[in-house]
């Protein structure tokens, strides 16, 4: 039974503590992932922040776009692929030159709460979806004419609230993949609204606006899920146990990227005190679940664990997506990122292909 792996990299910048350039915290470490990935020939599929790098051009401050387009560019020359990541909320977003520091409107960070009425957030929707479309179309159509931007990765898993209409802007606005979804994943926070328990019981499914992501379709948009699972209990201790001794013994690298920049969600975006950010961390450890998001506490076997149980629990073909942040690589954490590549190798030798996004239908043999 065929395995896809879209192995896939969130193309952004810290949403709100950039403390190095956004070369360093970017460009430099996508560099290193892509030298990595083509050691072993695995494709990678770069979801880029188009909203962001927009923004920065809005505000005349042209030096990141324009290392991030030629770096896209790039990645499509090499072979891998380029897809839409959206955060909305950069369309708004003020800088601060003497802090370096971005602020927003919370209530922008999802697209799902842009607007005032259904009709608002839908009309809405559908501008930010075709501008950043053709924004990637007309930079990468001179690479590859055969380029299509059809995939699309909502920023913070945000395709809900309002998951109705915004599959239907990416109907209108010609997507035919979401790669948004971790199946089970709750996270309801400041800036958060995910809710993707009671999925289909399907590795991939089809979703349309009638009836939302929660019910599958004969035909839509094609979701192409990042792997997630609750753990049993051997593997829920095994995987504190592991998380433990990666904290304790893992090569202080796996954190470095605490002094490039922060998030929005962790107290370390806020360059909180102590406290909060270890209470972020045990948080973490104790989780009763796990997703294939590389973090500095992943280890190979730890995402290869989850990815079977992910295949043991649907045994049909299927297409997923494991999925790394470059603002938060290290080098240790590219090495486990590959180690997951080899164990899926090793395991399932004939069925198992490494693949892009835009290849997740002719995988299926869909149309
Ligand atoms: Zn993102």
């Amino acid at each position: 039974m065929a395995i896809g792996v879209v192995f896939s990299n969130d193309y952004e910048i810290f949403m709100i503590r950039n403390s190095v350039s956004e070369n360093e915290i970017l460009i430099e470490p996508t560099t290193r992932l892509l030298k990595a990935m083509e050691s072993e020939e695995i494709p990678l599929t770069i979801f880029a922040d188009t909203e962001c790098l927009l923004r920065f051009r809005n505000l005349g401050m042209e030096e990141f776009p324009q290392q991030a387009e030629e770096q896209l560019k790039d990645c499509l020359r090499r072979g891998h692929d380029v897809q839409n990541h959206v955060h909305p909320h950069w369309r708004y977003a003020l800088y601060d030159q003497k802090t370096r520091a971005w602020s927003y409107d919370e209530n922008k960070f999802l697209l799902g709460n842009v607007g005032n009425s259904d009709l608002e957030i839908y009309s809405q929707t559908v501008k930010v979806l075709t501008e950043t479309k053709k924004y990637l179309q007309s930079l990468l159509d001179p690479v590859d004419a055969n380029y299509r931007c059809i995939a699309y990765r909502a920023g913070g898993y945000g395709i809900q609230p309002k998951d109705s209409l915004i599959l239907k802007a990416l109907e209108t606005t010609g997507y035919t993949i979401d790669s948004s979804i971790a199946p089970g994943l709750v996270l309801k926070t400041k800036f958060n609204r995910v809710d993707f328990s009671n999925l289909p019981h399907l590795a991939n499914y089809f979703m349309k606006a009638q009836g939302g992501i929660h019910s599958s379709q004969p035909e839509g948009i094609l979701e192409v899920p990042i792997a997630a699972t609750s753990l049993l209990p051997f593997y829920y201790v095994k995987n504190i146990v592991r998380k433990l001794h990666r904290k304790v013994f893992a090569k202080s690298e796996a954190y470095e990227w605490l002094n490039r920049g922060g998030g929005l969600n962790t107290a370390e975006g806020y360059s909180a005190n102590r406290w909060e950010v270890l209470k972020d961390r045990t948080k973490s450890l104790f989780q009763p679940w796990s997703y294939l998001n590389l973090g500095p506490d992943s280890t190979a076997d730890s995402l290869f664990e989850t990815a079977v149980s992910y295949y043991q629990r649907f045994r049909q073909p299927m297409v997923f997506s494991i999925l790394c942040h470059s603002k938060t690589l290290s080098n240790s954490m590219i090495q486990e990122f590959l180690g997951f590549h080899r164990k899926m190798k090793q395991k399932f030798p004939s069925t198992y292909r490494a693949i892009r996004i835009s290849e997740a239908r002719s995988f299926l043999n869909l149309t």
